[in-house]
């Protein structure tokens, strides 16, 4: 599951740009666990997708830092920001 590819929004796509644009570095966030029978798999039935994005960083010292993150041996100051699963509609059926 770990080549597995999570469907993203449009929206999505152009925050992610608009970030890497800039310099930062983008991440998706996967859903946890395996996934079910009858369960979108894109989501695991969470009915959102996210992704992490660094928007700050890398810092030698995390502390005076808010909503930071390890990533090699360096820290960054990351936001996550969820969106409506585009598969499956958040949850409400096929979009
Ligand atoms: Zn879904």
């Amino acid at each position: 599951m770990s080549d597995t590819r999570v469907e993203l929004p449009y929206i999505a796509r152009e925050d992610a740009s608009s970030v890497k644009r800039n310099g930062g570095r983008v991440f998706a966030v996967f859903p946890d666990g395996p996934a079910f029978d009858g369960i979108c798999a894109n989501c695991n039935g969470s009915g959102q997708v996210g992704i992490q994005m660094f928007v700050g960083g890398p810092f030698v010292d995390p502390t005076a830092k808010r909503n930071v993150t390890e990533h090699d041996d360096k820290w960054y100051q990351v936001k996550t920001t969820f969106y409506t699963c585009p598969e499956c509609n958040g949850g409400m059926g096929a979009a």
